[in-house]
């Protein structure tokens, strides 16, 4: 059994971003700028969106953080979008979700240029991926592709069960894993919460990518021997013994399934670090295609 370990991975993708960045500078280019909007003070979110700056200041990008309150109004989050659209130093523009319920994240989200959609959720790069044109992919999707890449992990032809239909995970997953490209050309079984007898999908998948957002679901009688597993959920389960109140726990029983398992990703330490590496490789993609309409 061999562990996706998204430290190393992600340490190699930024380390080539560094690389092509002393490149795009000494050709002219600027450094990379990635705004984040950040609604309300939901934990996760502000975990999330702090490390994504974080991330941006250690690879050498500039970021911006715009901070509302919860009660923001849909009017100003909407002109902040387009302040951010026309402003061309701001070559990527993430608005972390969910958004308070009194907003519409579609109108939200359908607002960002799509030339500066780097969370890729715009129906124009969804489409473009559907395509298979070149698009803006959601950074958790496409950093499971770069694992897979890294790994050099054989996909073709191989049954993969992604468990999961989100607009931001699950589905963009499915198409990704069934194009016809490298690390594609599988056959592929996209199962969500109305789908009937999971374990027996499961039990005949050779890749299994678990996006469904309950603590250790998937169990080792799910699992057949040799299985590529992908745990993609953070799940915060309450543990009095932590300073925070609360360990991680992924989608998958850890312990039941990674004997099973030819290749499997931890939680902490897998997805959510290639999650933000893929948001790096975005973005950095996003300067050098705004420099290009510049010029
Ligand atoms: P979501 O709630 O939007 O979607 C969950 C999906 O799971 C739905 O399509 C639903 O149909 C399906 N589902 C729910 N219960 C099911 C069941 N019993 N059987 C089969 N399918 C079921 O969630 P999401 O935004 O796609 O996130 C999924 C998980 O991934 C969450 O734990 C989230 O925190 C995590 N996540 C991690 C990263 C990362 O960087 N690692 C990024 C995004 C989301």
């Amino acid at each position: 059994m061999q562990v996706l370990d998204g430290k190393t991975v992600a340490h190699a993708v930024k380390q080539e971003i560094k690389e092509k960045l002393i490149n795009f500078k000494k050709n002219g280019g600027k450094t990379p700028h990635l705004a984040a909007v950040l609604v309300g003070n939901d934990g996760a979110s502000e975990t999330y969106v702090a490390s994504k700056i974080k991330n941006c200041e250690e690879i050498g990008f500039k970021s911006t953080l715009i901070r509302f309150e919860e009660n923001v109004g849909e009017d100003e989050l909407l002109h902040t979008i387009t302040v951010l659209n026309e402003n061309v130093d701001i070559d990527g523009i993430l608005v972390q979700l969910p958004l308070p319920k009194h907003i519409k994240e579609e109108k939200v989200i359908n607002l960002i240029n799509p030339d500066k959609d780097v969370d890729g959720f715009h129906p124009s790069n969804v489409g473009r991926l559907v395509q298979g044109l070149p698009a803006f992919i959601a950074a958790t999707p496409y950093g499971i592709m770069l694992m897979l890449k890294h790994y050099q992990i054989e996909t073709t032809g191989k049954h993969a069960v992604v468990i999961g239909r989100s607009n931001i995970v699950g589905r963009p997953m499915s198409i990704l894993l069934s194009q016809n490209m490298p690390y594609g050309n599988c056959t592929v079984t996209l199962c969500h919460s109305k789908t009937k007898n999971l374990k027996a999908m499961c039990l005949q998948a050779d890749i299994i990518v678990a996006a469904l957002g309950k603590p250790e679901f998937l169990t080792g009688d799910m699992v057949k021997e040799n299985a590529i597993v992908i745990d993609v959920g953070i799940n915060r389960v309450k543990d009095d013994s932590k300073k925070k109140g609360y360990h991680l726990v992924g989608d998958v029983k850890y312990d039941e399934v990674a004997p099973k398992c030819s290749y499997i990703s931890p939680v902490p330490g897998g997805v959510g670090l290639m999650t933000i590496a893929a948001l790096l490789l975005n973005t950095f993609n996003a300067s050098v295609r705004n420099r290009k309409l510049i010029d």
